[in-house]
């Protein structure tokens, strides 16, 4: 494996800095940014992570991650997000539970707010993933937590022996149904296609199961409750015939939106709002490097999250490099 070697004379990380100054800044605490953290620690870049809501991002709420290499028994997300963290601070990685409020990008060095702190960086590492897609029906918001919910792993005993719906033809559809049957009676899922999207292994998986149900060409139109979810209302797309299923809980899982509205108008962004990354993960600003799924709209994997970090990485170190030799010639 190639490692990133520094240029002798060009130490990063220097003691006599201030805490608020740092060398290398990472976003966001997933597989991307704990693999940048890793990186940019071996590299003596002493990179801080500011980790964000939840440690280990959407991996860490995966129930079973069967696909991530090295693991062929499988493994949870949370033990593969404190096995990266670990790996990590092994290193010297400086790993915080905030969360960045405010960057600034115009400046140099850059600028990175938390509720409590203003730091500088001379590199920054965007990997700050990607947030469930609301349905976007009335009811959803207001029944969120009282029956609506976008993690299985989180929520699924909630309602044991209990019949629920999941909403989504996807990869997460399927798995976390999965995972449900293990605790529920009965899962019913409802796809706005008659076709899934899923791999053919959880497709082979989820027909084999017999607590669950499909209901093709099937959309949401309301989640029904008092204070709980007690049903939705639904419509046939095809024959456009409407009805009401009973449940105890809907569990949505119909893709992702990037988490951008930090960078929005200081950084390229595509039509659907992910940072746009060339080859070797720099973004439209100089220094400012982004990895995993808040640049992937196509693979949105734990094992190339891991790859664009370690990359983003390289990257900023390189810069980090560059930066200081140009420095010394000056
Ligand atoms: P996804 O693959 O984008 O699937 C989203 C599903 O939701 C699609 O079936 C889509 O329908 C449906 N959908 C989208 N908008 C909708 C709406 N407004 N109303 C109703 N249905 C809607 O998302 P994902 O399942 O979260 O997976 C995201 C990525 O993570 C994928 O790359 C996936 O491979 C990966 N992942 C992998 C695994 C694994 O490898 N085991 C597990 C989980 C996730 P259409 O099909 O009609 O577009």
């Amino acid at each position: 494996m190639q490692e990133f070697i520094l240029t002798p004379g060009f130490g990063l990380g220097s003691a006599a800095k201030p805490d608020t100054d740092q060398d290398m800044i990472i976003l966001g605490g997933g597989p991307a940014g704990l693999t940048a953290a890793l990186y940019g620690a071996r590299a003596a870049a002493s990179p801080l992570l500011l980790v964000g809501e939840v440690l280990g991002g959407q991996a860490a709420i995966t129930t079973e991650i069967e696909n991530y290499p090295g693991f062929p028994k499988g493994v949870s997300g949370t033990e593969l997000a404190q096995q990266m963290h670990a790996h990590a601070e092994r290193f010297g990685a400086k790993i915080q539970s905030s969360t960045a409020t405010k960057v600034n990008l115009q400046t140099y060095p850059f600028e990175v707010f938390t509720n409590a702190d203003r730091y500088t960086a001379r590199t920054i590492v965007i990997s700050t993933g990607s947030s469930p897609r609301k349905l976007g029906v009335p009811g959803e918001d207001r029944l969120r937590a009282h029956g609506v919910s976008y993690c299985a792993t989180c929520d699924g005993y909630f309602y044991k022996d209990r019949r629920v719906v999941v909403v989504g033809g996807g990869n997460s559809a399927l798995d976390e149904s999965l995972f449900l049957t293990r605790l529920v009676e009965d899962v019913q899922i409802l796809h706005r296609r008659d076709q899934l999207r899923a791999e053919p292994i959880l497709q082979e998986r989820a027909f084999a199961n017999r607590k669950i149900h499909f209901l093709w060409n099937t959309i949401v139109e309301e989640i029904m409750g008092g204070k709980k979810v007690n049903a939705v209302r639904t419509r046939n797309l095809k024959t456009g015939e409407g009805s009401t299923i009973e449940t105890g809980a809907v569990f949505v899982y119909i893709g992702h939106v990037p988490n951008t509205d930090l960078f929005r108008g200081q950084l390229e962004l595509d039509e659907n709002g992910y940072i746009v990354t060339d080859k070797r993960q720099r973004t439209s600003v100089p220094g400012v490097f982004a990895a995993g799924d808040v640049q992937d709209p196509v693979f949105r994997q734990i094992a190339t999250a891991a790859g664009t970090g370690s990359a983003a990485a390289i990257e900023a170190v390189r810069f980090l490099d560059e930066q200081q030799y140009k420095e010394k010639r000056e």
